[in-house]
């Protein structure tokens, strides 16, 4: 997949002058916040859980070798077979070996962020295979030929109007009538996947959890599509990454409580399956054959930084959904895999620092990210370390050098940050008083704040700062 991370700046812009995808993620937004809130509230002791969950996962990347490996023979003796994969090339070409038959020709896949990393539908649609998205969002995408644009919401930034077009476009050669509404949509997708479900030689889905003493599988869905994926083709393929073992069902019992929660707000995700190996002698269905692909990619070399808290992260997207800069311009801006801000802490980590320079400061700091985390990844604190980082690789301009440099100054002593900042809000206020045009609330442009006001407004400030009214209502009460 390529990365465009380095242009954010770019195409977070086009993203923000896009009324269609404006609209599609203000819809989203508002839903996910408050269906996770009440589903949060439901659980007395959700905090707890959270505590478990970041304890459990620290646990388990500290000796993440001797749970990889508990994993690995449990799944050999159910008849599985593991592969190691280092980096992207290597999971397709693996995932190319086992599907090079004469008799396979079609594969379904269930959503997989870890073979997005990859580009596998690519190299294998190179390959002469056809590839079939099973999970409704990614199918969408892969008719309009997009990446997804969230973590667990692929087509968020679509809107219905965008479905029907697409659908009408792919499904009319085969008979299929113009649809409009959500169900008809929702319908229209299982006729045409069931076709595909019933034919495919192979089924690739991702993992949500990896049960090292057990050697399961763990795949959390809301269409079920992952469990068609998996036991309808001769051979399931798991293609899924090294941080999501967890030690046992237990461990499991306390993640699912979290997942669905943080995810969509539900209490449980409809479909949880774990998969155990292929076929058994006296198993009425299943696949043949079961491989499991475990990438790193990357991955183990974060486990010894100071980026270690991100490998916990379990996928929820609920970070994003709570980020002022990811509802305003949705995922593809981010340029690769993972938007948001658990993208903004892993892209660079991912794809090296020097391709996605601007993600870090794709960030207000407002610390949501680091509330809503079902895992207590200090999301905040992360992008301050890559901050730190590109200052000190000299990836920053002089100008915001000498900038931070001297808001340095000026932020260690109260006195001259008071004056400063009452100076400024004066001459704010006098210059919206004295030109007409910004008498209506905002600027359009302040000399030293074009990147803010290029592509918004900057509304006129009140007529004292924040400390000066703090002060007078300490006097008042
Ligand atoms: S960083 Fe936390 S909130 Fe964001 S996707 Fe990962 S687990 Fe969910």
């Amino acid at each position: 997949m390529q990365v465009t991370s380095r242009y954010f700046r770019t195409t977070a812009r086009e993203a923000l002058l896009d009324e269609d995808l404006r609209a599609a993620m203000g819809r989203a937004e508002g839903g996910f916040i408050d269906t996770r809130k009440m589903a949060v509230e439901e659980l007395e002791n959700f905090e707890e859980y959270r505590e478990f969950a970041r304890k459990t996962k620290n646990h388990v990347l500290a000796h993440l070798d001797y749970y990889l490996t508990q994993f690995e023979s449990n799944v050999l003796a159910s008849g599985g077979q593991v592969h190691w994969a280092g980096n992207g090339e290597e999971v397709n070409r693996i995932v190319l070996d086992i599907c090079r038959r004469p008799d396979i020709r079609k594969i379904t896949k269930g959503k997989s962020m870890v073979s997005e990393e990859s580009a596998l539908n690519a190299g294998l649609e190179a390959a002469g295979f056809e590839v079939v998205e099973t999970d409704l969002g990614e199918y969408i995408i892969q008719l309009a030929r997009e990446t997804p644009s969230h973590i667990i919401a692929p087509a968020v930034h679509k809107t219905r109007q965008a479905v029907t077009d697409l659908f009408d476009e792919h499904h009319r050669e085969a008979g299929y009538s113009r649809v409009v509404e959500r169900l008809d949509i929702v319908n229209q997708a299982r006729q045409v996947l069931r076709d595909h479900f019933c034919t495919a030689d192979v089924g690739i889905t991702g993992a949500n959890f990896l049960i090292a003493d057990t050697g399961s599988i763990a795949l959390i869905t809301n269409e079920g599509n992952g469990d068609l994926t998996a036991n309808l083709p001769n051979i399931h393929v798991v293609v899924t990454s090294i941080e999501k073992v967890i030690p046992d069902m237990l461990a499991l019992g306390g993640f699912l409580r979290l997942l669905g929660r943080s995810a969509t707000g539900q209490i449980m995700s409809v479909y949880t399956t774990l998969f155990n190996g292929p076929r058994r002698i006296d198993d009425l269905d299943g696949p043949e054959e079961f491989h499991v692909v475990l990438v790193d990619s990357g991955r183990s070399e974060i486990l010894g930084t100071q980026f270690r808290d991100i490998l916990r992260c379990i996928k929820c997207g609920a970070c994003m959904n709570h980020c002022p800069v990811y509802t305003s311009v949705g995922g593809h801006a981010y340029g690769w895999v993972y938007p948001g801000p658990m993208g903004s802490v892993l892209t660079p980590l991912m794809v090296g620092q020097k391709k996605a320079p601007d993600l870090p400061y794709a960030c207000t700091l407002n610390g949501r990210c680091k509330t809503v985390c079902p895992v207590m990844i200090p999301l905040p604190d992360l992008l301050r370390e890559h901050r730190n980082n590109l200052v000190e690789m000299g990836q920053t301009g002089v100008v915001q050098r000498w900038g931070m440099w001297l808001w340095s100054i000026v932020a260690r002593k109260p006195v001259l940050y008071s004056m400063m900042t009452s100076l400024y809000v004066l001459k704010l206020n006098l210059l919206a008083r004295m030109v007409p045009a910004f008498q209506r609330g905002s600027f359009k442009y302040i000399p030293m704040m074009g990147a803010w006001t290029s592509s918004r407004d900057f509304p006129v400030p009140q007529a004292s700062t924040f400390q000066s009214q703090w002060k007078k209502r300490a006097l008042h009460d």
